[in-house]
Parts: structure tokens; C-alpha cells; sequence
């Protein structure tokens, strides 16, 4: 089953921007919030369309031409998104930059990316100016995003801006989203999720965005009551977190909570579905596919289920399980990297590195990454399925499982548990180990228990399983 299909016959991702912030002209599309919850500035689409046009004065300035690579490491304010449009409409290429980076890997960046310029804190736009399109080739790289890294070196990933428009209005239809939502947006600005979907998919529509400057659970949920917020995209430890608060908002405005990044457990979305009366909808994808599958908005969501493919994509099972993707937003291959995209496809096909399988309604589950594979004296355990097992033992608040080094059986299998306040840890790991007796067979049960205040997890809440071990 598909979720909906319809040919993609529309203007360019840039060209349909700058006509939609024409369109709303004096119509408020970004609002940024102070960490208080207070608002720090607003702009309107006729404010962001002179920003853009000031941002090509400036890049013109800086000599960058159509084709041109220009990094961004910029603060989440009014200027973010205009110079990302700016650099586009220049028929150039963005390069946005993780600010959290140290130095050294700011540096590897940039010297691969190769940049003809970059954007940073202390650069502005010139004043208000008309954007115009320069030399824009919807087929050439317009988008450059290096790879988070959880798995080794960070690669580049092109997309262009052909790849951008055919996920973004594939995603605009499924999620049913126009320019009279309002985006909550908490995610960091440099990635697909908060980037492509959460700035772009929405400049796209002229759909209204709030920025905080972080999220926090309290203050977020109070955000979606007074800023009217009809849509919130967030990575499944936002929704732990909201599950768990003390606020309860009306949500009087509130659409749809989409959830992506990293899996949901099925016990957080049902946390949050009763505790809110809203089903977070889970969808898939990777910085190297854009987004691959969503679960309906207006049909059946099955938690623990990624969902269905978007349109034009096809997902297909490996013998060994790996899901493989062909579509649209799939890149073309890693930046200046050709040893690593040829291992990276079969044909079409980008592998994924995740392992998949179908349920009986046909919603992709998502079993766990590949790399992430625990082998116990030869027997394969997927850490999802340890933590699936565990996780719902009363005083557990979250749990993640990773394969550690043993001598005699290569790897075992250890639990990181970070146990409820006030829950005595030598009591819980003895009910977390006769919960494993009951319900995994011997080489699945965790040999370890360790108490931890907080999983390790980067920007996008995933947990970091090198550093566990
Ligand atoms: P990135 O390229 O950094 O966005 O990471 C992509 C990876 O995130 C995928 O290969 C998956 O392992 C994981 N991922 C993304 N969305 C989900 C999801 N809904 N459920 C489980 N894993 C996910």
C-alpha cells in the first residue's frame, strides 16, 4: 500500500518559495522565541523576502556564483532562513554547519565541502533588497549536509533542489500541511529534520514557523497553547520528556505531533497518546534518503510501525533483512566519495544500513541498525528487542541495550538503564534480570546492568551506543 500518488508537476522548491512568501506578503511566517517563552522578534514574508534578497547582495559581493559551495554557521534567528533561500535562489549550494562542532571538525568540513565562502554570527545581509533567481539548476547539488557521524567519519550528502521539492510536496500532501498551520520548531537547524522539513518544507508553504531556542518540556508544551501551534516536529526523547511533564496544555490548535529520527517505543506513544489525546505520527528516513515513509494522518498509525511509503518510493527487504530504498529524495552518492557510494547502493537502491520488516497490514517496523547487530557465540540479538522486552518494568525510565566485548562469546549483551527518581538500582536489576528470564531466551539477557542519570545521545536524541560501550 501507498499512502497517496500524484505526479510531481510543480515550479521548482525556489521558485514555489519565493511565490508563497510573495503570496503571504505582510502575513507572519517566523516567530522566535526567547528561552522564557517570551517573544524575541518576529518577521513577516515580506521581511524574509528582503532578507533573502540581502543575503545576494551579500553572497554577490563575496564573489559566490551559481554552482559555488557557502557554508552556514549561523544562530537560530531571523537571518537563518533568508540566507539559506539567499544562497539557493543564487543557484549556489548550502552547507550548513553543526555550531556545536569543535574547531578540528568545523575544519575537515569545510575543507571538504571545498567552499567559496561562509556565513557566519558576525556577517549580515545587506538591507532589504529583491530577491532574484540567478542561474538555478534544479538538478545540481543544493544542499550539502555532512552526516552526524554515529557510525564513523561524517560524508557529504548532496541533494538537490529537484530532490528537495519531490520529499517536500510529498510530505506537504501526506501531513496535509498549508500555510494556515503553525510549526513549533525545537530541532536543530543543520539536519534534514529541522532544516529540510522544519525550515524549508515550510517556507515552501509560507506556513508559519515559531523558533525556540531549545527544548524544554514544560516551556514547549506551554509554547503550543500560546503560540496557537497547529504542528510539532521532535525526535522520540521530546516526546518521552512531554509524556512525562507537569503541564497540561488545551492543545486547541494542535494538528499533529510528527515524531522521526529515531524509533518511538510503543510504550511513549501510547504515554503520550493518552496523556495528550494525540498520536504521534511516526516517519522514516535518512540524511542520504530524505523521508522514506510516514504512518497516515488520516488512517490507522501503528505505533512501533514507521508506516507506509511516500510516494514514488520504493522500499524492498534485503534477504538479510536491510531495508534498500529507491525514489526521489534518495542522493545521488556521497560527496566526492566514490569508493564509499559504490558500496552504498545496489543499482538504484541506497542501503540503508537498517534492518526492516513488514507487519501484516504491510507498516514498515523498523528492527534496528545493522552496525548496531549484537552477536552473542553466533546468535544475532537486535538491541531494539532488549529494550522492548525491559523497558516497561515499573521504576525503568529509559533503557538501551548494546553488545559489548567478551572473551568467550565475542559479544554480550549489557543494559544502560536510567532508573526512575528515588528507585533503588540493586532492586530494579533484580526484576529487570527476572523479567529477561521470562520473556528473551538465554543469549538475548542482558550479563550487565549499569545505572546511569542519562543515556548518551546526540543532537537528534539518538542514543550513542560507542560511547555505552
Ligand atoms: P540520519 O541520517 O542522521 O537522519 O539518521 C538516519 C537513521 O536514523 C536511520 O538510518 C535510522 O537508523 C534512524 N531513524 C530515523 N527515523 C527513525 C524512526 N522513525 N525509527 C527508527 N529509526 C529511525
Amino acid at each position: 500500500p501507498r499512502l497517496v500518488d500524484r505526479p510531481y508537476n510543480t515550479p521548482p522548491m525556489i521558485e514555489r518559495t519565493l511565490a508563497a512568501l510573495e503570496t503571504a506578503g505582510p502575513n507572519e511566517v517566523m516567530v522566535g522565541l526567547d528561552p522564557d517563552g517570551s517573544v524575541a522578534w518576529r518577521a513577516t514574508a515580506n521581511d524574509v523576502l528582503g532578507r533573502i534578497g540581502g543575503w545576494q547582495v551579500r553572497l554577490r559581493a563575496s564573489g559566490v556564483r551559481a554552482g559555488d559551495r557557502v557554508a552556514l554557521v549561523l544562530p537560530r534567528g531571523p537571518d537563518l532562513l533568508p540566507a539559506h533561500l539567499a544562497i539557493l535562489a543564487s543557484g549556489a549550494c548550502a552547507v550548513p554547519v553543526n555550531p556545536t562542532l569543535a574547531e578540528a571538525e568545523r575544519e575537515r568540513v569545510f575543507t571538504r565541502a571545498e567552499l567559496a565562502c561562509t556565513l557566519t554570527e558576525s556577517e549580515r545581509p545587506d538591507g532589504p533588497a529583491q530577491p532574484s533567481l540567478a542561474d538555478v539548476d534544479e538538478a545540481r547539488p543544493a544542499l550539502l549536509i555532512f552526516t552526524s557521524g554515529t557510525t564513523g567519519e561524517p560524508k557529504g550528502v548532496p541533494h538537490s533542489l529537484a530532490s528537495l521539492e519531490a520529499n517536500l510536496s510529498g510530505l506537504a500532501e501526506t501531513w496535509g500541511l498549508s500555510a494556515d498551520d503553525r510549526l513549533l520548531h525545537a530541532l536543530p537547524a543543520h539536519h534534514v529534520h529541522g532544516l529540510v522539513l522544519g525550515l524549508y518544507g515550510s517556507a515552501r508553504l509560507a506556513l508559519p514557523v515559531v523558533l525556540t531556542p531549545r527544548f524544554e518540556a514544560e516551556r514547549c508544551l506551554a509554547s503550543l497553547d500560546a503560540q496557537r501551534i497547529s504542528v510539532f516536529m521532535g525526535v522520540p526523547t521530546m516526546y518521552h520528556r512531554m509524556a512525562g511533564a507537569q503541564t497540561r496544555p488545551e492543545l486547541r490548535h494542535m494538528r499533529v505531533f510528527i515524531s522521526g529520527s529515531a524509533p518511538l517505543s510503543t510504550r511513549d506513544f501510547a504515554r503520550f497518546s493518552r496523556r495528550f489525546g494525540h498520536e504521534p505520527l511516526e516517519r522514516y528516513g535518512l540524511t542520504e534518503t530524505l523521508i522514506v515513509s510516514s504512518n497516515p494522518l488520516a488512517g490507522e498509525r501503528r505505533p512501533g510501525t514507521v508506516g507506509l511509503p511516500l510516494p514514488r518510493t520504493e522500499l524492498r527487504l534485503a534477504d538479510d533483512g536491510e531495508i534498500e530504498v529507491r525514489g526521489p529524495g534518495v542522493m545521488p552518492g556521497y560527496w566526492r566519495d566514490e569508493a564509499v557510494s559504490d558500496e552504498a547502493f545496489d543499482g538504484a537502491f541506497f542501503r540503508t544500513g537498517d534492518l526492516g520488516r513488514r507487519d501484516e497490514r504491510g507498516y514498515l517496523v523498523i528492527a534496528g541498525r545493522k552496525k548496531e547487530l549484537i552477536i552473542v557465540g553466533g546468535s544475532n540479538v537486535l538491541p531494539g528487542e532488549v529494550e522492548q522486552a525491559l523497558c516497561d518494568e515499573p521504576g525503568v525510565d529509559e533503557l538501551a541495550a548494546a553488545g559489548l566485548a567478551d572473551e568467550d562469546r565475542g559479544e554480550i549483551v549489557g543494559a544502560f538503564v536510567v532508573a526512575r527518581e528515588g528507585v533503588e538500582p540493586h532492586g530494579l536489576e533484580r526484576r529487570l534480570r527476572a523479567r529477561a528470564d521470562e520473556s528473551l531466551a538465554p543469549y538475548k539477557r542482558p550479563h550487565i546492568y549499569r545505572f546511569l542519570d542519562a543515556l548518551p545521545r546526540n543532537a537528534m536524541g539518538k542514543v550513542d551506543r560507542r560511547r555505552l560501550r
